[in-house]
């Protein structure tokens, strides 16, 4: 199944995709329909006509994210790695991200351009978890996965640098992280290796490589992270991006204000966002998953 969160003009609704069409199935878990909950189908929207939302909300705590997942990248992050750092790791290196960094399919990404002047771009292969576990087997870890969704880490540089080299505070600025377009679970999408994994910028290809060159499997870092620490349903962890990093290329690029980003994994669909100055003020809206939903009531726009 494909299950997107959406709205079409009232609240949040969740639905199945069907090629261009979404079947509303109720005001209802996206997590529960994936883990098997019986539904009951509605009516039926274009997805042209609707306005779909994260397919991970509400997150609840900080998505977990994995770093040097693909060798390539881990090369290329050489020069500005920690001297001390020269072989590629042999367990999983993780960090996190602030829940209020993620959002939509189609939201904008906020440039926050008083603060940094190195925002990079990250595609990555991301997953909700809908099935708590703690210590989680490898062979079993797809069985907690409600699904699979597109995500871009995108990452400040040069907060990251500014802050000891941790990745935490260059990754978790607001409204950086789309994800989505939908949840794409585990028996849909199948055999993760064949799939290719792409980013462009302003439709040019940044990065382009296979789900098969991830250093560690799914099964693998849920089993490594889920070591005597419980994951909870609707974790979402990112699994980390392959090598063609802005930062990386001579020159180096960066995202300005202006330009379109979008990832794409072969059987889940892609993610698009536009860089933009600045969201509008949150004072009233605490949370930009309702500020999402109040927009869409109202036929506005984020940006
Ligand atoms: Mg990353």
């Amino acid at each position: 199944m494909k299950i997107a969160r959406f709205s079409a003009g009232s609240g949040p609704r969740v639905g199945l995709v069907e090629g261009d069409a979404i079947v509303d199935v109720g005001a209802i878990s996206a997590l529960d329909v994936a883990m098997g909950a019986p539904i009951t189908r509605g009516s039926v929207h274009a997805i042209d006509d609707i306005r779909l939302l994260c397919p991970a909300a509400p997150l609840t705590r900080n998505a977990f994210c994995v770093g040097w997942n693909y060798l390539r990248h881990f090369d290329e992050t050489q020069p500005r790695r920690d001297a001390a750092v020269t072989e590629p790791p042999a367990r999983p290196t993780f960090f996190t991200k602030a829940t209020r960094a993620v959002i939509g399919p189609r939201d904008p990404i906020e440039g926050h351009a008083s603060l940094t002047a190195m925002l990079d771009w990250e595609a990555e292969l991301g997953l909700v978890i809908g099935r708590a576990g703690r210590d989680i087997a490898e062979a079993e870890a797809l069985g907690h996965v409600a699904g699979f969704l597109v995500a871009l880490d995108v990452t400040a540089r040069d907060i990251t640098r500014a802050h000891g080299g941790q990745w935490f505070r260059g990754k978790s600025l607001d409204h950086t992280a789309p994800v989505g377009p939908w949840l794409v679970t585990p028996d849909e999408l199948g055999e993760l290796g064949g799939r290719s994994i792409t980013c462009r910028v302003n439709g040019e290809v940044v990065q382009s490589a296979m789900l098969g060159d991830m250093h560690f499997t799914v099964g693998r870092i849920i089993a490594e992270l889920s070591a005597g620490l419980s994951l909870e349903v609707g974790d979402v962890i990112l699994t980390g991006t392959p090598e063609g990093t802005g930062v990386a290329r001579e020159p180096a690029r960066f995202l300005a204000v202006g330009d379109i980003v979008e990832a794409r994994i072969d059987g889940i669909g892609e993610v698009r966002s536009e860089v933009v100055a600045s969201y509008p003020s949150l004072v009233d809206t605490p949370d930009i998953f309702d500020y999402v939903h109040r927009s869409s009531a109202a036929g506005g726009s984020p940006a």
